[in-house]
């Protein structure tokens, strides 16, 4: 597959000629490539976007929601497609990206196609005076996201961007180009309008740091990793441009004493092990109360151990291959230093080689580490991998403690029947969101997004809404009637 941008309604190379290569984590097979476009190709995107804006901002409501719709109708019907797509560029499995990724990024142009039409501004009446709030778009901004969902990230990052009246440019990851590449054809062929979604491909550096920092950029929603976001915050300071950051996170699942263990351990290895613990919610730290550490371990381990690894394409496979060699490397560098400060490795540790054609494939069995210090870089650090550690805590004061202490504040799943402890816990664990006895569990309409290093900022529903626009209060005085 051949990636082109898409700027002002055309396809195009990027204006250095050049292109980098694109491999299948499932073969670690180079199978196609994309632009490495630079700051020339952000100016004529941004350019078109900008050209774009008067005739997108005003259009009715309905008529820009109906825009979405035929996006969202436009990708549905080939959601196959799109979904294989998805997995050969990305190494997840096939069925989750058939069953998720593919349909939660329909579902985000039809859900804010919704939010384009019930969004309205405020007004306040007084005596002689009536105070009207509008919520007006921004102007053009910049959508940039990473590699995990990577449909599904850029879609919830673009479609209120348009709903509120912007016009944008998109950047995917440079690591999984393939489906923005996808949607941009969708795009082309029902004649979406010209200038409004511009997309452009390539590294971070390159395209990414250029867009941020240009002057005609009004505002900038990023998804990633922590590092980046803070340098993203860094250089954007001194333009005050508005931000969202969605960023790393280590997330705490807590199992209690009351809790349901076998419900607990079924969500757990959802949990830690989904697109091979590539989600920024993924629950890396299973912290359990001390009472019932070991019969949790036991139920947990043998339901990883039944985890089937193996070729995304085949709807068996349970887990696929992690996006990259150095995501791999990443992965058992972590491994390594567990092991060598005496971590006790109670499944997986080790690379998974499959037979061929797959046998340069970036496969890492899901792995249970035990016995580490709560201060050890593999309980404190992001791996953003198939990589679990178990710590037992004392009672709930302890097992709050311990699920503060870390940078992050994404999310947090709490496993108890007790209501009482449910309320407390989640009163004082610094996270954007918790999960009582479940996990994962998104509806749109709620506010997404993290405390601490995991961000700035929240997207979904209104939040993103109010974020895409600005508010502008006209003010108005009028006398009162003198005939009565
Ligand atoms: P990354 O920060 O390396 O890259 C993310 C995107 O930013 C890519 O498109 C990249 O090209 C671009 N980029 C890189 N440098 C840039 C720069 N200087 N200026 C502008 N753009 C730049 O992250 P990643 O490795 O692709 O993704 C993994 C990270 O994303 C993890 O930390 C994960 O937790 C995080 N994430 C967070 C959420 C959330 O909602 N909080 C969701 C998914 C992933």
């Amino acid at each position: 597959m051949r990636v082109l941008n898409y700027i002002n309604g055309s396809f195009c190379q990027a204006e250095s000629g050049e292109e980098i290569p694109n491999k299948s984590p499932s073969t670690g097979l180079e199978y196609g490539s994309l632009p490495r476009s630079d700051h020339r190709d952000v100016d004529r995107a941004v350019e078109a976007a900008k050209a774009a804006q008067d005739g997108w901002r005003k259009l009715t409501h309905s008529a820009r929601a109906k825009h979405l719709q035929t996006l969202a109708n436009g990708i549905e019907a080939r959601l196959q497609d799109f979904a294989q797509t998805e997995s050969i560029d990305n190494g997840k499995p096939v069925h989750l990206a058939r069953s998720l990724d593919i349909p939660r990024s329909i579902s985000n142009f039809r859900f804010f196609a919704g939010a384009a039409e019930h969004f309205a501004g405020e007004s306040h009446c007084d005596t002689k005076q009536v105070h009207v709030t509008k919520r007006d778009p921004l102007g053009v901004v910049a959508c940039i996201s990473p590699w995990n969902l990577p449909l599904y990230l850029l879609t919830w990052k673009i479609a209120p961007a348009l709903a509120a009246g912007n016009t944008v440019v998109a950047k995917p990851s440079e690591i999984t180009p393939a489906t923005a590449f996808l949607l941009s054809q969708v795009m082309d062929d029902i004649g979406f309008p010209k200038g409004v979604l511009n997309i452009l491909h390539g590294f971070g550096a390159e395209v990414g740091s250029p867009l941020v920092n240009h002057p005609d950029v009004k505002a900038v929603t990023f998804t990633g990793g922590t590092q980046t976001g803070k340098q993203i915050a860094v250089e954007t300071a001194a333009s005050l441009k508005k931000l969202s950051l969605e960023l790393g996170g280590k997330n705490p699942f807590i199992v209690c004493a009351d809790a349901d263990l076998d419900k607990a351990s079924d969500m757990a290895v959802k949990a830690a092990f989904s697109n091979q613990g590539q989600i920024c919610l993924c629950g890396s730290r299973i912290i359990l109360e001390t009472s019932i550490s070991e019969s949790f371990k036991r139920l947990f381990v043998a339901k990883v151990k039944a985890i089937t690894v193996g070729d995304p394409a085949n709807d068996r496979s349970q887990l696929g291959a992690l996006v990259s060699e150095s995501q791999l490397q990443k992965v058992a560098n972590y491994v390594d230093k567990a092991k060598q400060s005496g971590g006790d490795i109670l499944t997986g540790g080790e690379p998974i080689h499959l037979p061929a054609p797959l046998e340069n494939g970036w496969y890492y069995a899901p792995t249970v580490i035990a016995g580490l210090p709560h201060d050890h870089c593999v309980n404190q650090d992001e791996i953003f991998g198939p990589v679990v550690t178990l710590t037992e805590a004392a009672g709930e004061a302890e097992l709050i403690r311990l699920a503060n202490d870390t940078v992050y504040g994404l999310s947090a799943s709490i496993w108890t029947n007790d209501i009482g402890k449910s309320m407390r816990m989640s009163d004082r664990i610094e996270c954007g969101m918790i999960w009582v006895n479940n996990w994962m569990v998104r509806d749109l309409r709620t506010p997404f997004g993290g405390q601490k290093m995991s961000g700035i900022g929240r997207e979904g529903g209104w939040e993103a809404m109010r974020f895409m626009t600005q508010a502008k209060n006209i003010s108005i005085s009028y006398e009162e009637a003198d005939h009565d």
